[in-house]
């Protein structure tokens, strides 16, 4: 593995303790130059596109906060994200808490500049709707393919009347303007009651594959892995993690929790089964600190961002040809 002792670092936590100083993504040092990095770590504080219980507003103070428990190296891939590639805390999206087709023009702005550089975002959610304006500013010349995690489809089409963006609709708009590939798509760990009975219709019409946590459970990790690996072939690639996917027990600070979900352990060696794809950006979205006031579903999304991280740094490095 390369040393590049020039990139941006995490103080040595043997020196500097973890729990010092202003809590970035990581305790790495806040960057705002895209055309210094290739990974990008960014905060989308933002929830008002949830239809029931917000607080996922607060997710990336919590997670940023929980995040100084990482160290640098990962324990099963051996990958040390800061040396293979350049990242930092890229700071927080602006928003407009009471008014979103605002903020989706503001999200989406904030990512232009990364996409052009050539910087990878890593983002921290806010509500599932944060995926769309990321979509819009990274897929814009092709749709990307997706693996995604989630209890839920997010495939639906109106709420409230004919409101179209709401975070149970931002895969529909996403291949509806062309940004997602929807056979290049699968979802993982869908499950929960529904308000009708074709609520997931859009998703398996579409060509997605819909892994129901049921399936889930018969196939085993390994295979829902190389499930995944055939969906998404060698094609560009987003990773975006719901934590409502977890089960409760895991992540209790999340607006829909549904039980019966998978632990996180599963879910990290599932990240881990993504190695070596064609990543071009991921997300972790939907933790609600409010409703976890012990910090741990903030630990669990933190921990989740490291896990993919390492892989999309994997990703970068191999695209940059080290
Ligand atoms: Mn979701
Ligand atoms: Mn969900």
């Amino acid at each position: 593995m390369p040393k590049n002792s020039d990139h941006p670092q995490p103080p040595d936590h043997t020196v500097t303790p973890r729990y010092m100083g202003i809590p970035s993504f990581m305790r790495l040092p806040f960057i705002e130059d895209p055309a210094a990095l290739d990974v990008a770590m960014v905060g989308v504080p933002w929830d008002s596109g949830v239809t029931n219980r917000a607080g996922a507003r607060h997710g990336p103070r919590e997670v940023r906060n929980m995040s100084s428990l990482i160290r640098r190296v990962h324990h099963v891939s051996n990958i040390n994200p800061f040396e293979l590639v350049r990242c930092s805390d890229f700071g927080d999206t602006p928003v407009n808490p009471i008014n979103n087709d605002k903020t989706l023009a503001m999200i989406e702005e904030f990512y232009q500049p990364l996409a052009q550089a050539g910087a990878t975002p890593l983002s921290c959610g806010g509500d599932h709707l944060v995926t769309l304006p990321i979509m819009r500013a990274i897929a814009r010349d092709r749709p990307v393919g997706m693996v995604h995690f989630d209890a839920h489809t997010d495939t639906a089409d109106v709420g409230f009347g004919d409101e179209k963006y709401h975070h149970g609709t931002p895969f529909r708009r996403a291949v509806e303007e062309g940004l997602l590939d929807p056979k290049r798509t699968i979802q993982i760990g869908i499950r929960g009651s529904r308000s009708t009975g074709d609520y997931s219709s859009f998703s398996e019409e579409s060509g997605m594959r819909v892994v129901y946590i049921e399936e889930f459970y018969e196939l085993g990790v390994d295979r829902v892995i190389a499930e995944a690996r055939r969906v998404v072939g060698d094609g560009p690639t987003y990773i975006s993690f719901d934590v409502d996917g977890l089960d409760p027990v895991y992540a209790p600070g999340t607006g829909t929790p549904e039980i019966g979900g998978f632990t996180t352990h599963e879910a990290q060696r599932m990240l881990r089964g993504l190695e070596g794809l064609d990543l071009v950006g991921g997300d972790v979205v939907e933790v609600a600190p409010p409703f976890d006031q012990t910090g741990n579903t903030a630990l669990v999304g933190a921990t989740l961002m490291f896990e993919i991280l390492c892989v999309l740094a994997d990703a970068i490095s191999k695209r940059k040809g080290n």
